[in-house]
């Protein structure tokens, strides 16, 4: 594996693995055998691919249908589980383990179903069983990786494989839905439930994802929020190295998705790759990078499918670093416009207007101004929130309008590039643009299109900048 010429067996490593690295048994033992071979100290999990979905599926279901239905999506959610216990052959204390976390799904479903009530402090609970009941089935997968790597154990003293509850650690604040940690708790009940002189004797296998409150309740990150957790872990148990392992051999010049002739960047700065994946890239959770900034501990994104590929290494300070290095689109973006006369030469306004979202707890990605008008674009889901409309309505006319992206192009020195901006206008030229960003940040441009142009946007510049 070429990862491992860059790293060294002493190194402590925590390694995540996504839903996909976890969609069967097989990518679940391939998986643990990549985490065997990088001695890792900690391994991180997503839920098996596409059960977050599921769950949150069930909640809506137990809620709103009749509960036969609920039933029929509980069964799916357990023979998935089912077959990779069967398939890992699991043992019967792991098998005992999963049947009791189908048992607690099924009864929180029933309770929702019951109040036809879903708090987001119950779907939280609910969403986590997805990490908690992979991880049981990843710790058989570890067992077997650790025993084909060194199946003479009366030579050695066999690794120990432990599960972690990871809400034992990762404590946050009572934000269902996006909790956010609580660094100095989390570093403190890490070193007790995770030491690492224990390295090379123990690996520890945990749940991305999921935390829990000073009160026990169970919480979660946000969608994606494995990555981050992966982070916070890394930051706490103080890792040399944070590996996420995915199912792409590393970060893009753009989403191989939507570009088939995507290139993988060998090596890129914190500053970059937080652009981008605050702007879109999914490869990363947008806060991902914190942890690993604070504590500088350098980051490797690989594909847990093709492990010998030399993956993408994040750090401090890069050799390379190109004007242009990657695109990103941000999806349903939603384009809040207030104007009002008022606005003209009055001390106050904005501040009158961002306390309004700051009080919703809604943060705003980027902004444009004029004397009498504000323009903010904002991710759509915040804007479900009738009220918030409500009251910026009391200080100006609110113009609202969706089904638009934001499109970046992201690298270094882009706010002092005299001729880039119409290298990027030219090349999207016949596409309508709502939007400009540009100056903020030197690390990157973006405008606002209509969603269904997006992906055609990225596709020209990306021939424009990177074929
Ligand atoms: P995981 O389940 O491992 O967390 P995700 O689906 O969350 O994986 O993230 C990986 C996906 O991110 C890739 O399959 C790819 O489509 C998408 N992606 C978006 N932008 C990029 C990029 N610049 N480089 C690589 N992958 C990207
Ligand atoms: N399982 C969670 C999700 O699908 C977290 C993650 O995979 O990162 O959002
Ligand atoms: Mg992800």
């Amino acid at each position: 594996m070429q990862v491992g010429s860059q790293t060294q067996k002493k190194d402590l490593i925590v390694s995540k693995f996504g839903g996909t690295s976890m969609g069967d048994a097989k990518c679940m033992l391939r998986s643990a055998r990549v985490a065997s071979k990088q001695n890792s100290f900690l391994v991180v999990v997503s839920a098996v691919s596409g059960i977050t979905n599921k769950l949150i599926e069930v909640a809506k279901l137990a809620q709103f249908e009749a509960w036969s239905k609920t039933e029929l999506a509980l069964a799916q959610i357990k023979q998935i589980h089912k077959t990779i216990a069967t398939d890992l052959k699991i043992n019967p204390e792991l098998e005992v383990q999963l049947d009791q976390l189908l048992d607690e799904l099924e009864s929180i479903a029933k309770g929702i179903h019951l109040l036809k009530d879903c708090s987001l402090k119950a779907l939280d609970t609910l969403q986590g069983l997805g990490e908690r009941m992979s991880s049981v089935l990843f710790m058989k997968a570890m067992q077997s990786a650790l025993l084909e790597s060194s199946p003479d154990t009366s030579q050695n003293e066999p690794k120990q494989v432990k599960w972690l509850d990871a809400r034992q650690v990762l404590r946050t604040d009572d934000q269902f839905g996006k909790a956010k940690p609580q660094t100095q708790k989390i570093r403190e009940l890490a070193s007790k439930w995770l030491p690492s002189k224990s390295h090379g004797s123990h690996i520890f296998v945990t749940q991305g994802f999921i935390g829990s409150t000073e009160e026990g309740a169970s919480t979660t990150l946000g969608r994606g929020g494995s990555d981050y957790s992966a982070a916070i872990f890394a930051e706490a148990v103080g890792a040399d190295i944070l590996e996420i392992w995915t199912d792409v051999a590393g970060i893009a010049t753009t989403d191989p998705r939507l570009c088939a002739d995507a290139r993988m960047i060998p090596e890129i700065s914190f500053q970059e790759a937080s652009e981008l994946a605050t702007f879109g890239a999914k490869v990363l959770h947008p806060s991902t990078l914190l942890p690993a900034i604070r504590k500088n501990i350098p980051v490797l994104v690989a594909s847990s499918f093709n492990p010998e590929q030399k993956g993408t290494w994040i750090r401090a300070f890069v050799s390379d670093q190109p004007l242009v290095r990657a695109m990103a689109i941000r999806k349903q973006q939603v384009l809040v416009t207030l104007s009002t006369p008022e606005m003209l030469q009055a001390p106050g306004f904005l501040y009158k207007i961002f306390k309004v979202f700051n009080d919703y707890g809604v943060s705003i990605d980027a902004i444009t101004t004029s004397e009498i008008s504000v323009s903010m674009t904002l991710d759509n889901s915040a804007l479900l929130n009738k009220k918030l409309v409500h009251e910026l309505s009391q200080f100006a006319e609110v113009q609202i309008e969706e089904n638009l992206c934001l499109v970046s192009v992201i690298g270094n020195n882009i706010n002092h590039t005299p001729g880039l901006a119409q290298k990027i206008f030219t090349a999207v030229s016949d596409i309508n643009v709502r939007m400009i960003c540009l100056g903020a940040s030197k690390h990157n441009f973006c405008f606002l299109v209509e969603e269904a142009q997006g992906a055609l946007a990225i596709q020209k510049l990306h021939k424009v900048f990177v074929q």
